[in-house]
């Protein structure tokens, strides 16, 4: 691979270091295919939002129907039957309790949305607070306010003089849960913080770290009874990702907010929700114009986009499809559990539908020189794998095969040798 100067500014793209970038011209199913011809198993869902597969044949012709209709709409002083349809499906497959739905157009969003309505709720009710608990390792997000309340390290340095102050509680290491739940309940005594936001059961760009639901329902009581509003940022845990549909009915707990983006369209188009508590709505709802939350994209729940959710809500009422991750989830368990006592790995992991596995290597850690190496060599495998660092994840659409799987695990083991080899 040389390196080109590049027009186009890519995402996460060293382009100093990078070559020509893979053009893909199709995806179907589990599978891209490039301009020259190759297949290539996208076991990575495409960034995490493809949850049927690509190109699902029901949200297809959902865009198709809606887009000669009506394809942009202003949101305020107008609505539509895709977007009315969405929240109320939406309402109807989450837990009672959420009975607001706003809308917006990406996980950033809907999680600068989350935080604005707990601010928001506690200005209106006259107990302005404005302190945010987060945890260790967390992703929120890439915009100023995501990134605040992120982790903070070599992706967002230069940024940190705008970022805002936070309260950091560790992530529940196997054997120090105690030690993040005393740490989470001090924070809420000694600041009261307007918020505590988390990941549910997964920490996604923080390495898929993976900690139970008992835990988070501890967190989750924790914050109840110290009237600090709990912010789920679902973004990459919903959608059949855990297991369930949504990560936080695994532990039974009900937000006092969520932000679902991601598979909300099956991964079709972009659209994110934050759906929340009464309490919250009622507290910007008021004569007072000063209490509107205001906030707005240009194209919040855009009909197209509503459209391909509404098409992928519909296909999750179907009992089968319902099944589909816990199936997924027992075919990833039988391929991973072969790592766990496989020396050249640590951390062999898995919640749900995905999987995890930290290569030892001398020198982890994102920018660990192993990463391209890794990246490269399941290139060289018709394999979108992109491993974080030296942590290699698994987290397929719902539509990949056992075969599928035998192929990435086969390159899995083998890129493990190859790095061997290479090091020495
Ligand atoms: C991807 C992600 C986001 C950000 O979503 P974008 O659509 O990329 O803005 C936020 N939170 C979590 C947990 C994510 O995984």
């Amino acid at each position: 691979m040389s390196a080109t100067r590049s027009p186009i500014w890519h995402p996460f793209t060293q382009h100093a270091l990078h070559g020509a970038m893979t053009k893909i011209v199709r995806g179907e199913g589990a599978y891209l295919f490039t301009e020259d011809g190759r297949r290539i198993i996208d076991a990575i869902s495409s960034w995490w939002v493809v949850t049927h597969g690509h190109c699902h044949p029901a949200i297809v012709a959902a865009i198709q129907q809606q887009a000669p209709l009506l394809n942009q709409i202003i949101f305020a002083g107008y609505t539509h039957e895709p977007a009315e349809q969405v929240a109320k499906l939406l309402l109807k497959l989450t837990p009672p309790g959420l009975d607001h739905v706003f809308f917006s157009d990406s996980g950033s969003t809907s999680v600068e949305v989350a935080l604005k309505m707990a601010l928001g709720y506690w200005h209106n009710i006259g107990k302005p607070r404005s302190r945010v608990v987060v945890m260790q390792h967390s992703y929120h997000g890439d915009t100023i306010g995501t990134m605040s309340v992120g982790e903070r390290g070599v992706f967002n340095a230069p940024y940190g003089p705008l970022l805002f102050d936070v309260t950091a509680i560790p992530f529940p290491e196997e054997g120090c849960e105690q030690q993040t739940l005393a740490a989470l309940q001090q924070a809420c005594e000694q600041h009261q913080p307007a918020a505590f936001i988390v990941e549910p059961l997964i920490l996604g760009a923080g390495g898929m770290q993976m900690y139970s639901p008992p835990l988070l329902r501890e967190m989750k009581r924790i914050c109840e009874a110290a009237d600090v509003l709990f912010i789920a940022d679902e973004v990459m845990t919903g959608w059949g990702r855990t297991g369930a549909l949504f990560a936080c009915e695994q532990a039974e707990v009900v937000p006092d907010i969520v932000c679902y983006s991601k598979g909300l369209t099956g991964g079709a188009v972009p659209l994110a929700v934050t759906l929340c508590r009464s309490a919250i709505y009622d507290a910007h709802y008021s004569t007072d114009r000063s209490r509107t939350f205001y906030h707005s994209s240009s194209y919040t729940a855009n009909p197209v986009a509503c459209a391909a959710a509404r098409a992928n809500l519909e296909l999750w009422q179907d009992p089968q499809l319902r099944q589909r991750p816990q199936q997924v989830a027992a075919m990833q368990e039988q391929r991973i559990a072969a790592f766990r006592d496989d020396p050249r790995f640590a951390n062999v992991r898995r919640t749900g539908t995905i999987t995890a596995l930290d290569l030892k290597v001398p020198d982890g850690g994102y920018l660990a020189g192993v990463g391209p190496t890794l990246l490269a060599f399941f290139q060289s495998r018709n394999l979108l794998l992109r491993p974080l660092g030296n942590t290699i994840y698994v987290m397929p659409p719902y539509c990949v095969t056992e075969g599928d799987l035998d192929e990435i695990y086969d390159a899995i083991s083998a890129a493990a040798d190859h790095v061997r080899a290479k090091t020495g």
